[in-house]
This record gives C-alpha cells, sequence and structure tokens, in this order.
C-alpha cells in the first residue's frame, strides 16, 4: 500500500486529523491520531494487517503476541491470516507479564505485533518476555510508528505508516500564534487514550 493511499483511509475513518488540536495531555499538536478509529472497520483492519502479514512472509513464524490493549486487534488479525497461535501480555501491577495461560517455550519464533509505537516501551517490555523465556523475536510489525522511524528495537521492524507528530506547549505554540482555531476533538465525539 502507498503512503497516500494509507493515509487516505486513516483520515477517511476520523483517525487522522490535521490542524490544531488540544491533546488529553494539555500538549497542542498539529496531528491529533487515534488508530482505533480505522481498525474498527474490519476491511480496513484486515487490508491494515495483510501488509503487515506481507512484510514478514519470509519468516517462520510459530506465535504472534501483542502488548494490551491497543495491540491486541491488530495482532489478533495478523495472527488469523498467518494462522498460528496468538496471545498478548498485559500489565499487572505496573508489570508486563503473560497471563491466562498464555506461555512461549524455548526455540519457539514470535512475531510481535502492535498499532502504534511512540516510545518502544511496551513492546520492549514484550520482547524482554520473549528472550527470558527461551525463545526468538523474529520481527517487530506495527500499524504507525509515531517516533518518526527515531525507535529501533530489533533488527526486522516494520511500520505500515512513520508519522512525525509536532506537539506544542500551549504557552509556546506556533499555531495558536497563527489564531488557528483550537479544536479538542477527544473531549467532542470520543473518548481518547
Ligand atoms: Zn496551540
Amino acid at each position: 500500500m502507498s503512503t497516500p493511499a494509507i493515509l487516505d483511509i486513516f483520515r477517511s475513518s476520523g483517525a487522522l486529523l490535521e490542524g490544531h488540536f488540544k491533546l488529553t495531555s494539555g500538549l497542542h499538536s498539529n496531528t491529533y491520531f487515534q488508530c482505533a478509529k480505522v481498525l474498527q472497520y474490519p476491511e480496513h483492519l484486515m487490508e491494515i494487517c495483510r501488509n503487515i502479514t506481507s512484510a514478514f512472509s519470509d519468516l517462520d513464524i510459530d506465535t504472534v503476541i501483542s502488548p494490551a490493549v491497543g495491540g491486541i486487534v491488530v495482532g489478533t488479525e495478523v495472527g488469523r491470516q498467518v494462522g498460528v497461535k496468538t496471545i498478548f501480555a498485559e500489565r499487572k501491577n505496573g508489570e508486563m507479564v503473560l497471563r491466562r495461560g498464555f506461555t512461549v517455550s524455548p526455540g519457539e519464533k514470535v512475531l510481535v505485533v502492535e498499532d502504534v509505537i511512540t516510545t518502544g516501551g511496551s513492546v520492549a517490555e514484550v520482547i524482554e518476555i520473549i528472550t527470558e523465556a527461551g525463545a526468538e523475536v523474529v520481527g517487530v510489525g506495527s500499524v504507525v510508528d509515531r517516533s518518526n522511524g527515531t525507535v529501533k528495537l530489533v533488527e526486522t521492524q516494520f511500520s505500515m505508516l512513520t508519522l512525525e507528530v509536532k506537539n506544542y506547549d500551549p504557552d509556546n505554540c506556533p499555531l495558536c500564534d497563527q489564531n488557528i482555531p483550537l479544536d479538542s476533538p477527544g473531549s467532542r465525539t470520543l473518548q481518547t487514550s
């Protein structure tokens, strides 16, 4: 999929808005982004995951794993397309762990799938769980890389879309300086995460 085609489905589903936004953090931004808004539509979910799946089609994959909550929808669809066991890790008392009887075994080849990589913290914790179990991380796939390519977690890493998001302190915001009306899409249309 070409970048304009990807951007088009993000924009048309309202997952990606460009302008002048007040984020839930209080910062101002030129971009409002909510990945779940595009993934709620099965045709977009399937197509996005087909891109991720085909990026790793040369690899032997035994298992797909995702960090909860954001990664689960994408991980599950990628796992279904590859046709392998699919599990997720989640936080308990602040620590990323496997629960619900999920395990990884020594030698198992594991693909990590996430929706949005911002700092890569959750994915890094999932990688640690896998390597500590003696299993092998064969790659990391994500829908969006918000780090603009600066977060490098493993050798084989694929992101469908790389976004450069600019956030500003409200007291020092060039968009405010240009008198561009401020929008708060999170409070108006949906709950942001
Ligand atoms: Zn502003």
